[in-house]
């Protein structure tokens, strides 16, 4: 039975892991997490991601835990409301949808769709990758070494796949500028609601303080800032100092979302960055999801394009007749790629203007934003957006923070 090695039990990986085990693989996935990794926010069901889970038999569980959302409103630090866009502008199709449920949901859901032939490997991941005759052989952490028929990438945007094999991520990262801590705050009763409301508080400087509704009892928070660079992963306390310096002084709940943060299990810091590769394969290696063309939360696609990939690899695999015959594997990894990358290219194409309005420099820009927010809701405007969101599905914004 031909084997594959999934690096990376995300969105991408384990989609691809309940496919292939479902076409006849024998499947390893390394998850470097201690167990499956929780977090995020709300991601988007529709487009891509409904077709896949449909495709997947998941989509009517996955529409069981949709969270119930009333709308997004931009606010000002002393909680006033500039501008509101309610979940049904648009005909459903704007910033936030009554479609979306959190990542963390939909990771366990595809996580538990995968049968017992599926062995799964926790806190483990590669070390090195070597081409033997038509295999690689994958070094793990533990010392172990064991050859695939395919290694997948799905180690999302820091990718140790891409690094081990295409070489390192300075050359493949774009940064936006800005910079994003995501976690879970626990309601007290003291808390305020947010009745449904995703709310967007803008502070001049580039900073913004987003609420938006969780689980019950839970809220998911994130903190905006301009930023190339941050502190080192593994430095908690250097990352809990940079949030302190830049939101202290923010006003709204600032000062209640800092020390949540310190908190929350799944507290999480990084930057906004796409990844642009000339090329997601080589020889039996690939990359799928983040890992090998990410193109930021901005694009509220993350998941959309994660999902998508895993079913367009599966499908090139299939028409190669692999596992059968493990031959047609390498020239299955180009039709992959070619089927993907317009769709890639066309998501990592961002609206002008849509790094610099999640988190405006002045006041006045917080304003023109949430006039634009209001302006592009009257009568006259919304068949144009209407019109101009119909032929760029790609741009739908809805996961963004
Ligand atoms: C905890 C978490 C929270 C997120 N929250 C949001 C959010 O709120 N909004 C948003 O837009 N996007 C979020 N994302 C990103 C979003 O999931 C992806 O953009 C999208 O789903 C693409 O999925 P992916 O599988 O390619 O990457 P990911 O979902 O990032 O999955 C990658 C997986 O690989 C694992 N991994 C990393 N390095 C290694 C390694 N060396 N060896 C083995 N495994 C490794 C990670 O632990 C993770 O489980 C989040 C990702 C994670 C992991």
């Amino acid at each position: 039975m031909a084997r594959v090695l999934i690096v990376g039990g995300g969105i991408a990986g384990d989609t691809l892991a309940v496919y292939l085990e479902r076409d006849g693989w024998e499947v390893v996935v390394t998850e470097i997490a201690p167990a499956l990794r929780a977090g995020g926010q709300t991601v988007d069901l529709r487009g891509d991601s409904a077709e896949v889970l449909d495709e997947l038999g998941l989509l009517e569980q996955a529409r069981k835990r949709l969270i119930p959302q009333r709308g997004a409103a931009w606010i000002v630090a002393d909680g006033r409301r500039l501008a509101e866009m309610p979940v049904t502008a648009f005909d459903g199709q704007g910033l936030v949808s009554s479609e979306e449920l959190l990542r963390t949901d939909l990771a366990r859901l595809i996580h538990d769709a995968a049968g017992p032939g599926v062995i799964r490997r926790f806190g483990e991941t590669v070390t090195a990758l070597r081409d033997s005759g038509s295999r690689v052989t994958a070094e793990f952490r533990s010392g172990d070494a064991e050859d695939f028929d395919l290694v997948v990438g799905a180690d999302g945007a820091h990718s140790r796949v891409r690094a081990l094999r295409f070489g390192p991520e300075e050359n493949y990262r774009r940064p936006l500028g800005l910079a994003h801590a995501w976690f879970t705050l626990e309601e007290e009763p003291a808390t305020p609601k947010l009745d449904g409301w995703f709310l967007l508080c803008n502070v001049p400087g580039r900073r913004a303080l987003e609420a938006r509704p969780g689980h019950p009892g839970q809220q998911e928070i994130g903190l905006t800032f301009a930023a190339d660079t941050l502190p080192p992963r593994d430095d908690r306390e250097a990352q809990f100092a940079l949030l302190e310096q830049i939101f202290a002084d923010a006003g709204w709940r600032a000062r209640e979302f800092l020390d949540a943060a310190r908190k929350a299990p799944d507290f999480a810091l990084d930057t906004y960055d796409q990844v642009h590769m000339p090329a997601w394969h080589d020889d039996r290696v690939v990359l799928v999801g983040d890992s090998a063309w990410c193109a930021s939360p901005l694009s509220g696609l993350g998941t959309a394009l994660a999902l998508r990939g895993a079913a367009e690899l599966t499908t090139a695999l299939r028409a190669a007749n692999a596992p059968a015959d493990p031959a047609g594997i390498p020239a299955a990894l180009a039709a992959f790629e070619s089927a993907m990358r317009p769709r890639i290219t066309s998501a990592q194409q961002l609206p002008p203007g849509r790094v610099a309005a999640v988190a405006p420099e002045s006041m006045l820009g917080i304003r023109v934003n949430a006039w634009i927010m209001r302006a592009v809701q009257t009568r006259l405007a919304r068949p144009l957006v209407a019109r101009a969101m119909a032929g760029t599905e790609h741009h739908r914004p809805a996961q963004t923070p």
